[in-house]
């Protein structure tokens, strides 16, 4: 059996159960080693082959996949955050799938999720928000032109952005076609990591901020007015203005 972990954001503590056991079953371990961290492999057994994706093409790790197979011995495939989430399983699945080689996905903490837990923010605020967007700026791997960020900004809901930290100044000026100049922006660097870094500010002042501090990347962009200062919203819980705008079966 192949399984697809998810290993969490950095923490190593952050994996989920079922992951950390499989793993620790596992005879073949393949981890993501840009972002993995490498203390999630010390749940792996003495005897257990170890291998780093990030210096094998898919061909090698299929390959290493059928091979592993064959021989009877299960593989943990160790993805960062979420396995779902830009986790590049889709072409190992279609793979697997040609092969008739039986896997399964073990969900993981994505790093979006962590980086609103370090910065201690519900992301759907009720009355400011209740849609979080989950995109990226197109790269190499383009983007469809209706889910642009200057698309997506329309909406002003929350907005998690992966992978584009090192393109902050294009991300900003694409947002402010719709969100206000003054809409709080958080750019949380390697969330749950010892080296984790947050800065926060406004879509006027975050490239800026983010360059000081030398971040280029593995960091989570999030914006939106959840992360106002709760002071600033607290009055829509008033007892007067639930009575008259809050019905409960809507809560
Ligand atoms: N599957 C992963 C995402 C992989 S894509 C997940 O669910 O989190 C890699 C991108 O994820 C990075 O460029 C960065 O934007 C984000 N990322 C991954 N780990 C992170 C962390 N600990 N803190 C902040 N951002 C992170």
């Amino acid at each position: 059996m192949i399984y697809f972990i998810g290993a969490g954001p950095g923490d190593p503590e952050l994996i989920t159960l079922k992951g950390m056991k499989i793993i620790q079953a596992c005879d073949v371990i393949i981890y993501a080693g840009s972002l993995v961290n490498k203390e999630i492999l010390k749940y792996a057994k003495p005897e257990a082959e170890i291998y780093n994706s990030a210096l094998m093409n898919l061909d090698e790790i299929i390959e290493l996949m059928v091979k592993s197979h064959k021989e009877g011995k299960d593989v943990a495939r160790i993805h960062t955050g979420d396995p779902a989430i830009y986790g590049a399983i889709h072409e190992q699945i279609v793979r697997l799938e040609e092969e008739n080689i039986d896997y399964e996905v073990i969900p993981g903490v994505s790093s979006f999720l962590a980086a609103a837990a370090v910065l201690k923010k519900e992301l759907t605020v009720p009355e400011i928000t209740q849609t979080v967007i989950i995109t990226r700026i197109g790269g190499r791997t383009k983007v469809p032109p209706e889910q642009e960020l200057k698309e997506l900004s329309r909406h002003r809901a929350t907005m998690a952005i992966f992978l584009s930290v090192q393109e902050i100044d294009r991300v900003v000026s694409e947002l402010k076609e719709g969100y206000q100049e003054t809409t709080p922006v958080a750019v949380v660097y390697k969330a749950t990591w010892e080296d984790q870094v947050i800065v926060t500010g406004t879509l006027n002042d975050i490239s800026q901020k983010v360059k000081s501090k030398g971040i280029n990347k593995t960091a989570m962009i999030l914006v939106g007015d959840f992360l106002k200062d709760v002071k600033s919203y607290s009055k829509l819980y008033d007892r007067e203005f639930s009575h008259s705008f809050r019905k409960k079966e809507n809560l």
